[in-house]
């Protein structure tokens, strides 16, 4: 992820910088790539664009399979993020069969649709970008389109449009909001046939964006830091543009409070969500401002947020207010001649709390992550123009027809995963069955909280669902900071896996010192009593019910000498188990385990202890591994496997259960 240099810039009062390299752009072989590269300069700023905000193109001459040229335009791929695209994130159209479209009268959306996808040149691109149509409509060669921060904020005023012509006279092209795809492609149309385009170095897209072109990606790109550059200097000068630094987020544990915000937030939304807290220093001190209540509701800065960030935060923590008040809203625009689908679920994405600060909702940690940040830079946006005079933004009826325009929400209403929205944690998570666990339930789409005593757990993985923890699970103060990490990042747990264990050298009871039982009741048992106890308050927040699974052995049906301790501490945390599942099941909470037996890809297993235990049977190593009924291999992830099931649908209606994965052992049936 790259930092928001957006934001630092914006504290700190740098201005836009140009980061165009002569060097690395002389690395970009033909047009396409050099398209590439100066999308990912601007998309690496976020105060110019957001997560899957803003769009470039290029328009190349091509010879087609019977020899003739076309002139093709690689514009955007619909949801691709500048800042990472690939040459093949840009959708291939052909330009005269686009602009013969433009003629027409109108186009319906589906229609529309269809009609880009005609043009592509290759059937497996990208869905084009809806504002493809203003792309083929400029005359240029590269095409730069961007929301920067600086605009919005100097558009959303009163005298937004006046304030913009101060700033750049005729040198660009201004052009009323109209509602994006063919409606404002149309406005935008009637423009440049008029000739207003002629001689112009942008184009201003009131309270949405700006455009910039030239004939090398270079001079396009560098013509975007330029305009961008003189609103920020505009804004310097009306002292609107260096922001202070904020306040210190809260200190406190967030720990209930959190996890009891998620459950309303998920219920109103009737799905589980993901609700994450923002270490924003802006956010906090915004949340805290005595006017937030006026100047938070007036609306996004541009329509393009609306969907992720919906159209207004939620105040304080009551969301059931909140989702009426959205229906109200959604009832009387409905009753309005709405175009577009049923109502969104009335869920708050973003909250504003004097004391938690600003926290984002999503169906993903990513989609949380994308409205939190998104809201940072509307913060920005506010507090500029209300310095400016004060932020005014569209009509709410605007704003509604893009929440509610089906081609924008066809991007949100995609088939989610099993556990889209929630939470899992594992603990034992860097080895063996618990990384395996850490697979099977990011794979289901949950946010994963991994533990382990190993350091590596930290950066197993780099992506926004998951968060690795080093920890020691027999210490009740590490358990208490990993629930307030739990909480702060994700808003909650509805799932664990009792995973950690360890499996001490093989002993008779006779020579068994009392540390080492000890030792290994604290990590098998009591780790799990507490993790249990700590855990208890978020399970029974969770929106779906809690769900613990936890890691036995076979040494509890069948237990073996030597292993005293260890069969010991299974078969105890068994009995805790199946407390639980009494004592919980109330509370909606499952409690199932898992028995598994001679998994040999874990840290338990060296190739040593292999290769002694097969020689004890007198078999091979691949042999011995299969010493089971249906002489089969059992993996880790066999074990994952069965645990997230168990946390799924298919055991919905089972607490209590003990599954032995083992491959078959005639003394555990
Ligand atoms: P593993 O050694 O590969 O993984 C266990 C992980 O737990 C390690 O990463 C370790 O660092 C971590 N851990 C140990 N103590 C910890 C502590 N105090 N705090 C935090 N993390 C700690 O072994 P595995 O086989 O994947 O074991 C996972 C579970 O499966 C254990 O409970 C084990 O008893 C059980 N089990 C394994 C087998 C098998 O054949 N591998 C069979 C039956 C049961």
């Amino acid at each position: 992820m790259p930092e928001d240099v957006g934001q630092n810039r914006a504290i700190r009062g740098f201005f836009m910088e140009n980061r165009w390299d002569d060097r690395e752009a002389s690395a970009c072989e033909g047009e396409l790539a050099l398209r590439v590269y100066a999308s990912r300069l601007l998309g690496r700023d976020f105060s110019l664009v957001l997560h899957g905000g803003g769009n470039s193109s290029v328009k190349i001459t091509e010879r087609n399979l019977h020899g003739e040229e076309d002139e093709i335009l690689y514009v955007k791929g619909s949801g691709q993020d500048l800042a990472f695209i690939e040459e093949s994130g840009f959708a291939p159209l052909r330009l005269e069969g686009l602009l013969r479209l433009m003629r027409l009268d109108s186009v319906s959306d589906t229609d529309l649709v269809n009609a880009f996808r005609l043009q592509l040149t290759r059937p497996d691109a990208p869905p084009p970008s809806i504002e493809t149509f203003l792309h083929a409509l400029i005359p240029h060669r590269f095409v730069d389109h961007t929301h920067a921060d600086a605009l919005l904020a100097i558009m959303n005023t009163e005298n937004g449009e006046a304030r913009i012509r101060e700033i750049y006279g005729g040198r660009l092209l201004m052009v009323p909001y109209a509602k994006p795809g063919f409606t404002l492609a149309k406005v935008f149309s009637d423009q440049f046939t008029a000739g207003a385009g002629e001689g112009v170095d942008g184009v201003v897209l009131m309270n949405h964006g700006i455009f910039s072109f030239g004939e090398t990606a270079k001079a396009s790109y560098e013509k975007m830091i330029e305009l961008v550059g003189m609103a920020e200097r505009y804004l310097e000068a009306k002292g609107a543009w260096a922001l202070p630094e904020g306040d210190e987020p809260a200190a406190q544990p967030l720990a209930p409070r959190l996890p009891e915000l998620r459950k309303a937030v998920s219920d109103a939304a009737g799905i589980p969500l993901i609700v994450s807290t923002r270490k924003s220093r802006l956010g906090s001190a915004f949340a805290r401002r005595r006017d937030v209540s006026e100047v938070s509701q007036l609306g996004p800065a541009t329509p393009d947020h609306v969907l992720l960030t919906k159209r207004l935060p939620m105040l304080g923590l009551d969301a059931e207010s909140y989702a009426e008040a959205y229906k109200r809203d959604y009832a009387a625009y409905a009753s309005s001649g709405l175009e577009g689908g049923a109502m969104l679920d009335p869920a708050p994405r973003v909250v504003l709390d004097s004391e938690i600060g600003l926290c984002a909702a999503g169906k993903t940690a990513r989609e949380a992550d994308m409205a939190g940040e998104i809201y940072e830079h509307t913060i920005e946006v506010i507090l500029r123009a209300t310095t400016l005079g004060g932020y005014r933004t569209l009509q709410a009826s605007e704003i509604f027809e893009v929440e509610y325009w089906g081609l924008e929400r066809a991007k949100l209403d995609r088939k989610e995963k099993v556990f889209a929205g929630e939470i899992a944690l594992v603990t034992g998570a860097a080895s063996g069955i618990g990384r395996a666990c850490l697979e099977s339930f990011l794979e289901r789409g949950a946010a994963v909280i991994g533990l382990d005593l190993s350091p590596s757990i930290v950066s197993l993985y780099e992506r926004p669902d998951y968060l690795g923890i080093e920890c020691d699970v027999t210490s009740d103060d590490a358990i208490a900071g990993v629930i307030e990490k739990a909480a702060r990042r994700f808003g909650g747990l509805d799932m664990i896996v009792l995973n950690a264990g360890i499996f001490p050298e093989s002993r008779d009871i006779a020579r068994i010192p009392a540390a080492e039982w000890r030792a290994v009741m604290n990590v098998n048992l009591d780790a799990n009593l507490s993790l249990m106890r700590e855990c208890y308050p978020l399970l029974k927040l969770s929106p779906r019910g809690g769900r613990v699974v936890a890691v036995g052995s076979k040494n509890v049906p069948a237990p073996g000498p030597g292993a005293a301790a260890y069969s010991a501490s299974k078969a105890a945390l068994t009995q805790l188990m199946r407390v639980a599942a009494m004592e919980w099941g109330g509370d909606g909470i499952r409690v199932n385990m898992v028995h598994p037996n001679a998994v040999f890809d874990t840290g338990v297993w060296t190739e040593d202890v292999l290769k002694s235990r097969a020689e004890s049977y007198g078999l091979s190593v691949d042999d011995y591994k299969k010493l089971n009924l249906l002489n089969t291999n059992v993996g880790s992830s066999d074990v994952a496997e069965m645990a997230a099931e168990m946390c799924g649908p298919l055991f919905a209606k089972i607490t209590g259960a003990q599954v032995p994965i083992d491959g078959g052992n005639d003394r555990v049936i």
